[in-house]
């Protein structure tokens, strides 16, 4: 018996682990969670004797059981290359300041996000085979910066394969645009849409939605699928990572700290604990778009507001996608209620007795200010350099040691290398205001090796020279007519 998933908006809606990783959303526009969560099957010492890889096998075989053996291997060993990732253990721990930061930006784009997308491909191939499927998938992907390039380079020509990227015009990073806007391969479409993420994420999951242009899509040979955070195959590989820093601490218990957007890596974590990592808090850290803290304080969850730009940009967003898996954990039947009022007025709020779901977690939210201090921080006292979504979830941490005295083993998921957003960093450590946007990126990466004695990384130096080759921009009622045009 393989372990079954089914919508947070309707149980009757099933799939297995391979299908659901192929429809990437259910069908009714929930999204599939397992019906029960697996247990491991081998105990923390012996998984703290495992590579990465090993500990990635002995994790996603409990999630993705209708895989085989040898299928799933494949998906791993081809993924976990030291081709990709400048590591062999793919991630890095570094103990400063009190905590361990989990460098998860050893990748080919330098954000965690390679931890998930450069398997995702194998796995939803796989799952295709396994699975008959004749079309061409095309990967729909709204991203807030991090996550377009990583499907982008995961994705680029895979045979069988299309994948569209659209992002928010104004609303990405220098470095971040050019990363997309140069991505090579025949199969890779790059749009900046006029609007905020949260338009873009609106447009793709219409198009998802739309039943009638699926069908017709199909007659024509292509199935839309998801490579952002609300595909399983997304958040399977993520939980790996922490029952792997686990492993290596072998501590009594754990708090996991997570710089929070689309709320899909700290969800992770709640996996990895309900998987029986002995985890104490997992604390949600939020910057100045801080509903996901307003929401585990009141119950009350509520996106009307203004959307605030800040400098850790993948995590300005004001609907969290990944949050209604562990709401129908609080909510049951009455998810797709709530999020029908998302839906219709921007709000909504659970019942007292549904808090008992969410009492693992801790929210917290750091200002750019108080973001700025965490970096300074970690550089005047330890000489080491994080990034400003790192910071964010830094500040919310000692805040939260300061007022809790909780002297815990804490992990702090360090989510991007901080030459993904050097300005900031290099304003934060010399308390300055420059406006390194009007710079020239490689000067200010540069000025960055020289201060934090790391070099500058692949991922930025090859920009250099790269040649533009997307520059295709929407409107927010526009993204159905591209993928349209990509489907013909
Ligand atoms: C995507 C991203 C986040 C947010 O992760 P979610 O899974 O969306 O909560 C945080 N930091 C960086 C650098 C990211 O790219």
């Amino acid at each position: 018996m393989s372990l079954i998933y089914h919508s947070t908006r309707d149980t009757s809606l099933t799939a297995t682990a391979s299908a659901a990783i192929l429809k990437g959303l259910a069908p009714d526009g929930g999204l599939y969670v397992p019906s029960s969560i697996p247990k491991l099957k081998k105990t923390f010492k012996q998984l703290s004797e495992m590579d990465y890889k090993q500990v990635a096998y002995e994790v996603m075989r409990l999630f993705l059981d209708d895989y085989t053996e040898e299928e799933l291997k494949y998906c791993i060993n081809n993924a976990y290359t030291t081709e990709k990732f400048d590591h062999e253990d793919m991630t890095v721990m570094v103990n400063a300041d009190g905590a361990y930061y989990l460098e998860l930006y050893h990748g080919r784009t330098i954000a965690f996000k390679d931890m998930a997308l450069s398997i995702l491909p194998y796995l939803l191939t796989t799952a295709a085979k396994k699975n008959n499927m004749k079309e061409k998938i095309v990967i729909l992907t709204a991203t807030s910066g991090d996550t377009g390039k990583a499907a982008l380079a995961g994705f680029a020509d895979v045979p069988g394969t299309e994948i569209i990227v659209f992002f928010p015009k104004d609303g990405v990073s220098k470095v971040q645009r050019l990363q997309m806007v140069t991505q090579k391969g025949e199969n890779t479409h790059v749009f900046g849409v006029n609007g905020n993420f949260d338009d873009a994420q609106n447009g793709v999951k219409a198009v998802f939605n739309d039943k009638e242009f699926n069908e017709e899509i199909k007659k024509k040979g292509y199935v839309l699928s998801s490579a952002n955070s609300i595909n399983i195959g997304r958040l399977v590989p993520q939980i790996v990572y922490y029952v792997y820093a686990y492993t290596r601490l072998m501590s009594e218990t754990v708090n996991f700290v997570v710089p929070t957007g689309n709320f899909g890596n700290i969800l992770a974590a709640h996996y990895a604990k309900q998987l029986g990592v002995p985890v104490n808090r997992l604390i949600c850290a939020s910057n100045d778009n801080k509903v996901l803290y307003d929401f585990f304080e009141t119950g009350v969850y509520n996106r009307n507001r203004d959307f605030i730009l800040t400098e850790s940009p993948s995590m300005d967003i004001l609907i969290s996608s990944n949050l209604e898996r562990l709401i129908y954990e609080a909510a049951g039947d009455k998810t797709e209620k709530l999020m029908q009022e998302l839906k219709d007025k921007g709000i909504y709020s659970i019942a007292p007795s549904m808090k008992e779901a969410l009492s693992g977690f801790t929210g917290g939210f750091a200002c750019a200010d108080e973001m700025h201090a965490a970096i300074k921080r970690l550089y005047d006292t330890e000489g080491y350099v994080i990034d400003t979504h790192t910071a964010v979830a830094s500040a919310v941490y000692n805040a939260y040691r300061e007022q809790t005295g909780d002297t815990t083993p804490t992990v702090i998921a360090s989510t991007a290398s901080p030459f993904k957003f050097g300005g900031s960093v290099l304003n934060a450590i010399n308390g300055t205001k420059v406006d390194y946007e009007k710079c020239d990126f490689m000067e200010v990466a540069e000025e960055l090796s020289k201060v934090s004695g790391v070099s500058v990384p692949k991922a930025v130096s090859e920009l250099k020279n790269a040649e533009i080759l997307h520059t295709g921009v929407c409107e927010k009622d526009g993204i159905k007519s591209v993928v349209a045009d990509v489907c013909k």
